[in-house]
């Protein structure tokens, strides 16, 4: 392109030479081709770095749609998403999808894990691209998700956690180093149990706070779950019949069978997980301990799982002990807080700027008019056309005898006479 691009370049500059009366146009389209020249590079388009989120509304702001949660009261401080860090192992279909949308959303550090390669048999599903085959999956994130958004810190592990040697590299990365913070949140998004197990492992030594979510291999339905260790029921608490019977999974597996997988389910769990990791980080709304998804009747099942005293994890074990032992410091915490909550309630109004003039007052106060007369109250000048419909107004009866009566008597004289004649 670039030669193409620098061939037309000599033939306007000839052209203008030789036959042009208008040099200045043939200049304009000169710069023009400098301009498509230029895009074509690698690297031409990206955006610089952003120093501070901000709410200005304009085009040019990436982050202005996100940062008006903060005015519609949704979030009190997004841009603290910033702070955060959240590793993803498995960079498949919902875990590269829920990269991306970590990313967009501007997270602060994202942590990828995975040993695959991108392969066209991965194209019916979201975010890789065919040109990507070949790469690793981490890498080819990368690429992606940096061209994105340049804010976010990328970090990518290309190995399999469930080797000895991934194991310690992934427990590492995972601690809070000296000019390096921990990890806030794990999100599981692996294929297998004996990665979910490892996950496991790894969240029940650390006490690290995890998401797991899966795709069932019929591609129709899926689920997401919270862990946190010592509160929660862990991984290997309620085990799935294959993790318990100790079969190796790999042995199920029939050949030439492939499980089956849609973008469209695996990006409504992926949705569901990155809606819960943001409600979960920015404190908002309320995160699900368990949420499934079946497509098939669009149904989503909720409930909770406490962890399981004779779980087969004796790290799992040990932070219940933990847990169990840290109740009255979390009920007195739990307790200031409320205090603390109330007593600010009642010094002064929420909202500083009030421009519907909206007050709240106590009901007891409120001067409550004769409800006969509140619908009857109208502006000064207005009259009602119609009575007021609960009202029955008595029809007027006349005092004296009805004129129908009368005839009716003076008929019954003028038969009397007939029948007497
Ligand atoms: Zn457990």
């Amino acid at each position: 392109m670039e030669e193409e691009l620098r061939s037309l370049l000599q033939d306007l500059e000839s052209f203008k030479l030789s036959t042009s009366d208008r040099p200045d146009l043939v200049d304009q389209m000169k710069q023009r081709v400098v301009r498509i020249g230029d895009l074509a590079k690698p690297g031409a388009g990206k955006r610089s770095k952003v120093k501070d989120m901000s709410a200005e509304v304009v085009d040019s702001n990436p982050y202005s749609r996100l940062m008006a949660l903060q005015r519609m009261g949704i979030v009190e401080n997004y841009e603290k998403i910033r702070d955060f860090s959240v590793a993803i192992v498995g960079i498949g279909g919902v875990g590269s999808v829920a990269a991306e949308m970590l990313t967009r959303c501007g997270i602060g550090r994202l942590l990828l894990y995975d040993y695959d390669t991108v392969e066209l048999a991965n194209m019916n599903r979201l975010f890789f691209r065919p040109d990507q085959v070949g790469m690793t999956k981490t890498d080819a994130a990368v690429q992606t998700l940096s061209d994105i958004n340049p804010d976010v810190v990328l970090e990518s592990y290309s190995l399999n956690i469930t080797t000895v040697k991934g194991f310690e590299i992934f427990v590492e990365s995972l601690k809070e180093k000296p000019g390096k913070s921990g990890v806030d949140l794990i999100l599981s998004c692996v294929d297998n149990y004996e990665a979910r197990m490892v996950v496991n492992q790894a969240c029940n030594e650390l006490g690290q706070t995890w998401m797991e979510s899966g795709v069932s291999e019929d591609a129709v339905s899926g689920h997401i779950q919270l862990l946190v260790p010592g509160e929660t029921a862990c991984f290997a608490c309620a085990p799935p019949l294959v993790v318990a019977s100790g079969v190796d999974e790999r042995t199920l597996k029939r050949e030439g069978v492939c499980a089956a997988s849609l973008p469209t389910t695996m990006g409504v769990v992926a949705g569901l997980l990155v809606q819960n990791t943001l409600k979960y980080l920015l404190k908002f709304g309320q995160v699900s301990p368990y949420l499934g998804y079946n497509s098939l009747k669009d149904y989503f099942p909720t409930m909770q799982m406490r962890p399981n005293p004779q779980c087969s994890n004796s790290a799992c074990v040990e932070r219940q002990k933990e847990y169990i032992q840290s109740k009255p410091a979390r009920d007195a915490a739990a307790k200031a807080k409320m205090e603390a909550d109330a007593s600010a309630k009642s010094e002064g109004p929420v909202h500083l700027d009030n421009e519907w003039n909206i007050s709240v007052v106590d009901d007891n106060e409120v001067d409550v008019p004769n409800s006969s007369n509140t619908s009857d109250r109208l502006p000064d000048g207005l009259v009602h056309e119609l009575p007021s419909a609960d009202k029955y107004t008595q029809p007027l009866v006349a005092e004296e005898a009805s004129p129908i009566a009368d005839d009716l008597e003076d008929l019954q004289r003028q038969l009397d006479a007939l029948n007497a004649s």
